[in-house]
């Protein structure tokens, strides 16, 4: 059924992973879902909910055994995601963007350096930021600037990252820079990790924005900040391979967010138009209504098989996961931002009010659209996808034209 995910038969889960969906719904059910609200208020780091998640271990799951983790398959993680994000972007996002900042300590630090550290990020009692973004480069990373040159044992770097998520509260720094005297482009990119108390690394205020609440953003300026080789994260050269890895978790988890979403926002509708009398019976009941009722619902399962297919492909390694995780992330997060809009008409002027949650869900639905390439951007790469596979393919078989009748010659 459209509005929840209990026994989908793309999202096959072991009995363990079963009692650990069953303890997060619960957790959404008592603690999560009542205090969406509230945590949504200011745009304060949560701590109340992030402390929430890392006792129940849900923050362990994106993180190995051997370091403190109870390393979730991709699948159960997209399952936890939805269900938290029916009801709080803000819990949601915690849980993903712990994955976002630590992952390349996990995929690129040398053995010391993630035993140092990984166990207090996977007990949620440390917090890292992922900084890759600057005020001149998004989804162009060509365009990075930040430098870092080399040095007698390590690097220096400078720069400015802008939109680093929970950078006010981060007690590490993942910065990806482009080597000062290596290849250009995306092959000199390399990753640090850059501990808070670095001398020359500042942040600024926390900047306002209109939704995600709760996990606010800064600016991170690195003012020739000197990192030692043993905080390189990987090989030189290697930050943007690092990056796509750290990216595919977080595409698959932008999409799940934007799914849990819009399953919450539909639920909230069709209840709410199931009570609201209008012209004599129930806003639900009338046929214009169930019919957008039916395209959202229609729509929502379509995005939930190709968000549960992508986390099948990353847990199988798949090759093609990458391009599974851009349709999934385009798809679902499109179609997220429009859903929330209908649901708030669904709900006449209360759909504008503080008061009901979807004035939230409409607020913080656009941000999936941006963070971790932009639909455009996913677009693009899909695209281009296209084009090569149906190149490799041989001709469609009723496509029986001589290759001038095409006008290549
Ligand atoms: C709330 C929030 C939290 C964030 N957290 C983090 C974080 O923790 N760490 C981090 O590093 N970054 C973070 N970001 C940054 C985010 O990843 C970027 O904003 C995003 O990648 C887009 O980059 P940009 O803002 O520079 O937009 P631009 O790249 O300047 O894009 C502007 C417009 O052009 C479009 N566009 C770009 N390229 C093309 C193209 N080739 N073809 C067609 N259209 C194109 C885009 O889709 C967009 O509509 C965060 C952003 C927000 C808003």
């Amino acid at each position: 059924m459209p509005l929840s995910a209990e026994h989908h038969p793309l999202a096959p889960l072991d009995a363990a992973e079963n009692d650990m969906l069953a303890r997060v719904q619960a957790l959404v059910r008592d603690t999560i879902g009542p205090r969406a609200n509230a945590a949504n208020r200011n745009d304060e780091f949560a701590w109340d909910t992030f402390r929430t998640l890392a006792e129940s271990g849900v923050i362990a799951t994106a993180f190995p055994a051997a370091l403190g983790g109870t390393e979730a398959s991709m699948l159960l993680r997209v399952r936890i995601i939805e269900e938290i994000a029916r009801t709080c972007s803000t819990a949601a996002s915690l849980v993903t963007g712990t994955d976002l900042s630590s992952r390349p300590i996990v995929a690129g630090g040398s053995a010391e350096l993630r035993a140092q550290t990984v166990p207090l990020l996977a007990s949620g009692s440390k917090q890292s930021a992922f900084a890759l973004t600057e005020p001149g480069a998004g989804s162009d990373l060509a365009r990075l600037r930040t430098v870092a040159s080399r040095h007698p044992g390590g690097y220096r770097l400078i720069g400015v990252k802008k939109f680093i998520t929970r950078a006010n509260v981060a007690d590490m720094f993942v910065v990806v820079a482009s080597l000062a005297d290596g290849p250009g482009g995306s092959k000199g990119l390399t990753a640090f990790l850059v501990p808070r108390d670095a001398e020359g690394l500042g942040v600024s205020p926390v900047i306002p924005k209109l939704g995600w609440h709760g996990v606010p953003i800064a600016e991170v300026r690195l003012d020739d900040v000197f990192v030692p080789v043993s905080h390189r994260l990987g090989e030189e050269g290697q930050g943007m391979a690092l990056a796509q890895d750290t990216l595919v978790r977080a595409r698959i988890g932008h999409a799940a967010i934007a799914l849990g979403r819009m399953s919450g926002a539909l639920q909230i509708a069709a209840q709410y138009a199931g009570h609201r009398q209008v012209s004599g019976k129930a806003v639900g009941e009338h046929q214009g209504i169930q019919w957008m009722l039916a395209d959202m619902a229609a729509r929502i399962e379509a995005a939930r098989c190709l968000v549960y297919s992508s986390a099948q492909r990353y847990d199988r390694k798949d090759p093609e996961t990458s391009i599974h995780a851009s349709i999934a992330k385009m798809h679902s997060t499109d179609l997220c931002m429009r859903v929330v809009v209908d649901c708030a008409q669904l709900l006449g002027g209360n759909g504008y009010l503080n008061a009901y949650p979807i004035e939230r869900f409409l607020r913080d639905a656009k941000m999936n659209q941006i963070g971790e390439g932009t639909s455009e951007v996913h677009k693009n790469l899909i695209g281009r996808h296209v084009m090569k596979t149906a190149s490799a393919m041989p001709q469609h078989p009723c496509l029986d034209f001589e290759p001038d009748l095409f006008g290549a010659q």
